[in-house]
């Protein structure tokens, strides 16, 4: 008998900020195989079951994602219930898909539950909405990032489009994210508002423009940064000018109402 494999969102940090079913498959977990940023307080959900750190963070020792995959299958050999503990949501830049179809070639059972993704939390964190009316009608999660044997393709052409960008993996090469967005007709003053461990108490958060992006590179940071960009920014990087149009805005429809 085999047992069912399920990638689980551990959301962004906040050990609260997970959804019930995931902690209730966390509680019944025999084993449960986690990234390296997830919260100990998650973990500790997982109170009978033995705990794997297949951690990859960004550059540093990562265990090889074909060795992570076979784990995943040989576990569900043995196990009933195993969990595949990510951080944010599975199915956005968690190389969920290449464990899934380990899964599916191996004819083991799985379910995808998802988590609260880094955008997402920032964007609470920061009180700012990535959809505005009149600013925003779409957002783009995306990242430079490009793995071992993975084909560049061109990550800028869809961010360069969106009203609202996300990205992912892309603080430690500022400047090539700005230089490469500005090239391809993004304005030098476009809002961006950086966010490193969002929903965590040591959250940080450095509100910008592209132009000034590169100077990133000077700020000492330790945790996971998500950058936020487009007009819909604004509101974070300038709360004054979001506030003065938002009454000229409001005074404007008064005025409307009352002729
Ligand atoms: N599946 C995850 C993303 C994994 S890629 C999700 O949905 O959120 C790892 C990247 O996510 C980091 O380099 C960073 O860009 C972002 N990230 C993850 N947690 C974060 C946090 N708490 N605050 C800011 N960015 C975070």
């Amino acid at each position: 008998m085999t047992g069912k494999v399920y990638l689980v969102g551990a959301g962004p940090g906040a050990p609260d900020l997970l959804t019930l079913r995931a902690a209730r498959l966390l509680a019944a977990a025999d084993i449960v195989f986690h990234d390296a940023l997830v919260h100990p307080d998650t973990l500790a959900l997982a109170a009978r079951a033995e705990k794997v750190a297949v951690g990859k963070r960004c550059g540093r020792h990562s265990t090889v994602q074909a060795f992570i995959n076979k784990r995943l299958v040989d576990a569900a050999r043995k196990h009933a219930v195993v969990v595949r503990l990510k951080g944010g949501d599975p199915m956005l830049f968690g190389r969920a898909q290449e464990e899934i179809d380990a899964l599916r070639a191996a004819s083991v059972a799985f379910e995808v539950v998802p988590g609260v993704t880094a955008a997402l939390a920032a964007a609470a964190e920061l009180g700012v909405s990535l959809t505005r009316r009149g600013v925003s009608r779409n957002v783009v999660f995306a990242t430079p990032r490009v793995g071992d044997g993975e084909a560049v393709t061109d990550w800028t052409a869809a961010l360069a489009a969106a009203d609202t960008g996300a990205i992912y993996m892309g603080a430690g090469e500022a400047a090539a994210v700005a230089a490469a967005l500005i090239a391809r007709g993004k304005p030098a003053r476009l809002p961006v508002v950086a966010v490193e461990n969002a929903s965590l108490p040591g959250s940080r958060r450095w509100t910008t423009t592209l132009g000034d992006l590169p100077r990133l590179a000077d700020e000492a940071f330790s945790g996971p940064i998500v950058l936020l960009l487009g007009e819909a920014l604004a509101a974070a990087a300038d709360p004054a000018r979001a506030r003065a149009e938002f009454l000229k805005t409001a005074e404007a429809h008064l005025l409307r109402v009352a002729v």
